[in-house]
């Protein structure tokens, strides 16, 4: 059944996030109200509320309309999570961007043209991504103790699963997120500030966030989406929120740290051609080739693109066409030792 209920109750019996509101031990769906959105545009919210009190956990996905695989886990988990909640609430958005979700957008929201992981916190008076992000932080971040945002490589993306741990510059490790990390448990995380990115607006406000990326290229994978939605379960497991038939598979291991990452924009347009012996997951060293740029003009020489570090492919844009100011890759930096113990 879908319903959206206006008001917040404060009544013990109910949990609420943002205007949604559900009784203890029911799921309700809903329609999130974005002022100044078409309603065809208005995310969808599932809101399980577990029997007992406790904390308050919100899932989204699909910032990026066409990372399919975090997409998938998040549909999934909103449509059988119900029934196994012990305590607190979590609130999931499979498709926080339904336009680039239909449009199988790359990158932007094809409503503006505006990437919606850039404008956060947003604004109520602002564009179409500017009022969702808006929307979106007041209804279901502010509410919430643990923010998890679900993301893949994108549709010319291929991507080593990892997971990023905001911190913006001069503020030390971001223990919260470390700890929603290990809890998580892809292969890795990272450490880095992505201005105007839900999880660094969650973090702003003071909540745990973490940004988890698994999946690639626009395919749904079985293995990803299990990934993910493993990782969201290890969490609620951690919270101790889950009944005993719904709790997940162990962490498989720590994660391996990695004290950030450069991100490499093409300079030029023109075809965009990896390196023979490059690959997400590969470990480069500094100066290595990563892949040229052939100008569009074939008597001109071509560019070539290397490693600023060493370090490890993280992500990869497998798209023939490099386009000026938009990613080729991501090289993150060497391993280093779990921070935060002396
Ligand atoms: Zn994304």
């Amino acid at each position: 059944m879908t319903t959206t209920i206006e008001g917040t109750s404060t009544a013990p019996e109910h949990v609420s996030v943002g205007d949604v509101r559900a009784r203890r031990g029911e799921v309700v769906r809903a329609r999130l109200a974005v002022d100044g959105l078409d309603p065809a545009h208005h995310p969808y919210v599932t809101l399980v509320g577990g029997r007992d009190a406790g904390p308050v956990v919100t899932v989204v996905a699909g910032v990026h309309g066409a990372e399919v695989s975090s997409i998938e886990a998040a549909r999934r988990l909103a449509a059988d999570l119900g029934g196994h909640l012990r305590r607190g609430t979590v609130a999931l958005v499979p498709v926080a961007n339904l336009a680039s979700f239909f449009a199988r957008s790359l990158y932007v929201n094809p409503l503006d043209g505006k990437n919606l992981n850039r404008v956060f916190p947003g604004r109520p008076d602002g564009t179409a991504s500017e009022r969702l992000a808006h929307a979106l932080v007041e209804n279901l971040v502010r509410p919430a103790d643990v923010v998890l945002d679900l993301h893949g490589g994108d549709i010319v993306e291929a991507l080593d699963p990892f997971m990023m741990a905001e911190a913006p510059p001069g503020r030390g490790e971001n223990a919260p997120a470390l700890e929603l990390a290990a809890a998580f448990a892809l292969d890795q995380v990272l450490t880095g500030h992505v201005a105007g990115s839900l999880a660094a607006a969650a973090t702003q406000l003071g909540r745990a966030a973490l940004l988890a990326e698994c999946g690639q290229q626009g395919v749904v994978s079985p293995l990803a989406v299990e990934r993910l939605a493993q990782g969201v379960l290890r969490i609620l497991d951690r919270l101790d929120m889950l009944d005993a038939d719904a709790r997940p598979s162990p962490p498989p291991g720590r994660p391996v740290y990695r004290p950030g990452w450069t991100w490499m924009n093409a300079e030029h347009t023109g075809f965009w051609l990896p390196a023979p012996a490059i690959a997400v997951g590969r470990e480069v060293t500094e100066g290595a080739l990563l892949g040229t740029i052939q100008p569009l003009d074939l008597d001109l020489p071509p560019q070539e693109v290397r490693s600023p570090h060493d370090g490890r492919i993280l992500f990869l844009v497998t798209a023939l066409s490099a386009v000026a100011g938009a990613p080729l890759c991501a090289v993150a930096r060497p391993s280093a030792p779990w921070p935060l113990e002396a």
